[in-house]
């Protein structure tokens, strides 16, 4: 295989081979090969100061993230093959973890294929790509992604922000199949989601919740259930159907809150949820004016923190809304808090929960630790792929 080389600066191997991924362009011997002379989303070999090579991977020069390795040693090119057989490793573990085919299939950089994401809603699937490099490679994603599951709808979902950043451009659309107008359903736990993978979140649903909100089964019968930043209503509809006598769900899209509706309707939950358009905080400021309480309250919000000098302000809102959280919080609440934001660390969050109910005389007991589900599994050599945190909370009386 003949491929061009692209040469790191001696010592810049040491973060490949204990196992990361990602090149930076500063690592690079740009006497040796310089990065003008490569496309954007090029493939290469990646070699050390010693010519020896590490692997296969591809560059944009146009990025901080300069190149990432694909496939370790040179032995196998970056093609079909090569996909379908990562697409089937991947698709090991999600069919020994869930009984359905609903979960997100390939992870990225966990995955072994960086600047990839593949959401699977039973025979429709929804991929992203976030690099250049993955956009080249399209057509081979494409056809292993179509050997491997046979989908009836292949959906590329184009639209990320972070495709900026690989000067990409933003695009939905239907690789693979004809178009038609029925909505996707996404089944978990026994319930089914209307949710629209073409105008909707991310790639159409949360599955990284999916595991948190197992939890719900014991905390909530009989009791008020709250679930603000409700999008589809993942969250508040597991509560329903484990016997929560009321559900509020709120979101501030009113897409969603039609979704969100029309889920309800479909799991017979009518007489139990409903769904609320507003400003999550406005909202709950409002229902403290009222006084009304519930007995578990969560909060699961988009990334407060999206760019890491976004902490010091994202932080705070964060401990706000905890904040008003807890006062809608009975005598003995549960706190379901959440944030996706990679860039918020876990203890800062947590921090500011313990906060709040300090400054409201409160106790909180910390009960569980969340994370996002083993079907976005973490790489422990990249902290980039740990991004989702959360925490369950009781919080009491002082
Ligand atoms: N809890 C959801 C995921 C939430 S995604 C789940 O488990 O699937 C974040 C949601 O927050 C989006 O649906 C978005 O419309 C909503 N949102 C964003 N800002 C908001 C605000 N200020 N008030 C209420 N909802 C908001």
């Amino acid at each position: 295989m003949q491929l061009p080389a692209l040469y790191l600066k001696r010592g810049e191997d040491a973060r490949l081979r204990s196992g990361h991924l990602w090149v930076f362009s500063n690592e690079v011997d740009v006497q040796r090969s310089p990065l003008a002379d490569f496309e954007p989303g090029e493939v290469c070999a990646i070699v050390d100061s010693r010519d020896k090579p590490i692997g296969v991977g591809y560059v944009n020069p146009n990025s901080l993230i300069c190149a990432r390795l694909v496939s370790r040693g040179l032995e196998h090119a970056l093609d079909k093959s090569l996909f379908v057989h990562k697409l089937n490793v991947a698709l090991a573990l999600r069919e020994r973890l869930y009984d359905e085919p609903y979960y997100r299939l390939v992870f990225g950089e966990s995955d072994g294929l960086p600047g990839l994401t593949v959401d699977r809603f039973g025979e429709v699937v929804v991929a992203q790509t976030t690099t250049a490099g993955m956009e080249r490679l399209k057509d081979s994603i494409s056809a292993a992604l179509v050997k491997v599951l046979k989908p009836r709808q292949l959906w590329w979902k184009n639209d990320a922000s972070i495709r900026s950043m690989e000067s990409l451009p933003d695009y939905v659309d239907l690789g693979i199949g004809d178009p038609d107008d029925s909505p996707l359903i996404v089944r978990e736990a026994g319930l089914e989601f209307e949710c629209d993978p073409v105008g909707g979140q991310k790639t159409g649903w949360f599955y990284d919740q999916r595991g948190n909100r197992d939890h719900l089964q014991h905390l909530v019968k009989g009791k008020r259930v709250l679930d603000m930043f409700s999008y589809l209503g993942g969250w508040g509809l597991r509560a329903a159907a484990y016997g929560a006598s009321e559900v509020v769900c709120v979101d501030a899209s009113q897409p969603a809150v039609d979704a969100i509706t029309r889920n309800i309707a479909r799991n017979g939950f009518a007489d139990r949820a409903k769904a609320v358009r507003a400003d999550a905080f406005d909202y709950l400021k409002a229902l403290r004016e009222k006084r009304e309480h519930f007995d578990v309250v969560i909060l699961d919000p988009p990334a407060f923190v999206k760019r890491k000098k976004d902490l010091a302000e994202g932080r705070v809102a964060y401990r706000r809304l905890n904040e008003l959280g807890m006062q809608v919080l009975g005598r003995d609440g549960i706190l379901i808090t959440c944030s996706c934001s990679y860039h918020m660390p876990r203890s800062i969050l947590l921090d500011g929960v313990q906060q709040a109910a300090r400054h409201l005389d409160r106790q909180a007991q910390l009960l569980w630790h969340l994370q996002q589900g083993a079907d976005h599994p973490i790489h422990p050599a990249i902290a980039e792929t740990e991004y989702l945190k959360g925490f369950i909370l009781r919080i009491l009386p002082a």
